[in-house]
C-alpha cells in the first residue's frame, strides 16, 4: 500500500466506496487521516460496514465544514453533464477536491529515495485506445528486462494499492481522462498520449474538454519526458506546445503511417518497420511484422509508443525489440486464440465500437467477421469502407439483422449465436484466413460484459479443436 502524506490528524472526505474507494480510505488512515467515507449507494454502504468502515454522511448540512479534502471516485461526475451534490458544494464551499491518483502522486516518493541510486521512476498512459495494451507491452518489456514492475491504475491494481517500490522499480499507470481530470498532482517521470478519438463526450462537455481534461497529465507538474501520439491535430498541437525548440529531446513523437522528419527525436510505424529517429539520423529499424501478439497498424502505434516510453528511460533497442516480439498481447484485444489447420481464430471482443473494429478490420487479411451485439448509434455504416478485407460476415446478437441491411454487398449469415458463428466461420475459412471475433457492439444481449462474449468465443474454437 501507498500510506497517504500530509493528511495526519486532519478530516478527508471520500466520496464512492467501490474498490478504488475503499483501498482509498485504508491508504488515508495509514497516514492518520480522519476519514469520512460515504457512497450514495446503500448496498456500497453496506459493503463498506462489512470492511469495518462505518460511512459518515457527508450530504447533511455542515459535513463538510471541517474536511481538509475530498476525495472522489472516477465514476461520479465532477462537472459534466451535472456535477454530484456533493462535489457542487465542495466547490462552493471552496473545499479541494481531488482522487486517488492524486494522492498517490504526493505521497509516492519517500525519504529513503534520496539514498537509492536508482529511485522508482512511474510512466503513465492515457489517450483514447490502446492503453491497456500500451501500458502492459511496457511492464512485460521491463520485466523481460529484469526490471522490477508494478502495473496500477485503470488496468487491475489500484493505484494506492500497489506495494511500496523497490530501489530500481518501475510503475506503470494507465489513466482514463476521468482520473487525469481531476488529480491533483501528476507527475510521472515519463507520460504518453497514445491518440485522441471522439469518446465519453458527455462526461467532458465535449471534445474540447475530453482533450483538456487528458492534457493535464502534461500539464500538473509535467514530465520529464512525454511521448505524443501524433496522427490527429491534437496530438501535434500538445507535442508543438511541451517541446521549446524543434531539437527539444523532451518530447517524442510516435505515428503510425507517417514518416516523422525533422530535428528531434520521433519514433513511427510504417508498413511494418519501427524507426527511430534522433536530431535528423536513423538510429533504429525494428520489424514487426512477424510479432503475433501486435498484429496491425494500431497496434504497431502501441509499439512505438511503449518503444519510446522505454528509450526515454534510458533501455536499449536491443533490450527492446525481442520482448516485442515475446509480448503475447492482452485477452479480448486482438489475441490469436488458435491456429487450426492454417486458419487463424483471433479474439478482439474488446471492440465494443465501430471505431476499434475498424481497427480490427485493417489489421488482418481475407477474414471471416463475427460481429453484433448490442450495436451502437449508427450501427457499423461508418464500416463501409473498412470492409475490403472481409470475406463474409456471421452475424450474432440484437443487432444480427440491422448489421446486415448495413453490409452492402458484402456477404453475411444470420448466426444469432457465438456457437453459430463460430462453427459456420470455421466450416466455411480456408487455410489463410483469419476467422475474427470483432463484434462492433456492446456484449450486454448475450453476456454480462465483452469478457464473458470473448471467452465464448474462445471456448467454441476450443471445442473445433478437440473435434
Ligand atoms: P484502452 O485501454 O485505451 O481501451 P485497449 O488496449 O484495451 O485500449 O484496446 C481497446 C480496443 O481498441 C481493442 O479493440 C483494441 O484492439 C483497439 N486498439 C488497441 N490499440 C489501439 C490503437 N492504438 N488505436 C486504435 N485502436 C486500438
Amino acid at each position: 500500500m501507498i500510506v497517504v502524506q500530509g493528511f495526519s490528524g486532519r478530516r478527508v472526505g471520500v466520496l464512492g466506496l467501490g474498490r478504488s474507494g475503499l483501498a482509498t480510505v485504508a491508504a488515508l488512515a495509514a497516514g492518520g487521516a480522519e476519514v469520512c467515507a460515504w457512497d450514495d449507494s446503500p448496498e456500497a454502504r453496506a459493503r463498506a460496514e462489512a470492511a469495518g468502515i462505518r460511512p459518515v454522511d457527508l450530504t447533511r448540512q455542515s459535513a463538510l465544514d471541517d474536511l481538509a479534502t475530498l476525495v472522489v471516485s472516477p465514476g461520479i461526475p465532477s462537472l459534466y453533464p451535472t456535477p454530484h451534490p456533493l462535489i457542487a458544494a465542495a466547490c462552493a464551499a471552496g473545499v479541494p477536491v481531488d482522487n486517488d491518483v492524486g494522492l498517490f502522486f504526493r505521497s509516492l516518493g519517500r525519504g529513503d529515495w534520496a539514498a537509492m541510486d536508482a529511485p522508482p521512476r512511474v510512466i503513465a498512459v492515457t489517450g483514447s485506445n490502446g492503453k491497456s495494451t500500451t501500458t502492459a507491452l511496457i511492464a512485460h518489456i521491463l520485466r523481460e528486462a529484469g526490471r522490477p514492475v508494478q502495473m496500477a491504475g485503470n488496468i487491475g491494481t489500484g493505484v494506492l494499492s500497489i506495494d511500496a517500490p523497490e530501489e530500481g522499480a518501475v510503475i506503470v499507470l494507465e489513466l482514463s481522462s476521468y482520473q487525469t481530470e481531476l488529480a491533483r498532482a501528476l507527475t510521472p517521470d515519463i507520460a504518453v498520449f497514445t491518440n485522441l478519438t471522439p469518446d465519453h463526450l458527455d462526461r467532458h462537455g465535449g471534445l474540447g474538454g475530453y482533450f483538456a481534461a487528458k492534457r493535464r497529465l502534461f500539464a500538473e507538474g509535467g514530465p520529464d519526458r512525454a511521448v505524443i501520439g501524433v496522427d490527429e491535430p491534437e496530438g501535434r498541437y500538445l507535442a508543438m506546445q511541451l517541446a521549446e525548440a524543434p531539437e527539444d529531446m523532451r518530447v517524442i513523437r510516435v505515428s503510425s503511417g507517417q514518416k516523422l522528419s525533422g530535428r528531434g527525436w520521433s519514433v513511427y510505424a510504417r508498413r511494418g518497420f519501427l524507426s527511430e529517429w534522433r536530431g535528423g539520423r536513423q538510429v533504429t529499424s525494428i520489424d514487426l511484422r512477424e510479432m503475433k501478439g501486435l498484429p496491425g497498424a494500431h497496434n504497431h502505434q502501441n509499439a512505438c509508443a511503449a518503444y519510446a516510453a522505454l528509450r526515454a528511460l534510458g533501455l536499449g533497442p536491443r533490450q527492446i525489440e525481442p520482448a516485442l516480439g515475446s509480448f503475447t498481447g492482452l485477452p479480448h484485444r486482438s489475441q490469436l486464440v488458435a491456429e487450426i489447420g492454417g486458419v487463424r481464430f483471433v479474439n478482439d471482443s474488446k471492440a465494443t465500437n465501430a471505431d476499434s473494429a475498424a481497427r480490427a478490420l485493417q489489421a488482418f487479411p481475407r477474414i471471416r467477421w463475427i460481429a453484433g451485439g448490442l450495436g451502437k448509434e449508427g450501427g457499423i455504416v461508418a464500416l463501409a469502407p473498412h470492409l475490403g478485407n472481409v470475406i463474409k460476415a456471421y452475424l450474432i446478437g440484437h443487432s444480427a439483422r440491422d448489421f446486415a441491411l448495413q453490409l452492402g454487398g458484402t456477404a453475411h449469415e444470420i448466426c444469432e449465436t457465438m456457437d453459430r458463428a463460430v462453427a459456420s466461420a470455421a466450416a466455411d475459412a480456408e487455410a489463410g484466413e483469419v476467422v475474427l471475433l470483432a463484434p462492433a457492439a456492446a456484449s450486454f444481449d448475450q453476456y454480462p460484459d465483452f469478457e464473458k462474449r470473448g471467452e465464448d468465443f474462445m471456448a467454441c474454437v476450443g471445442a473445433l479443436a478437440q473435434a
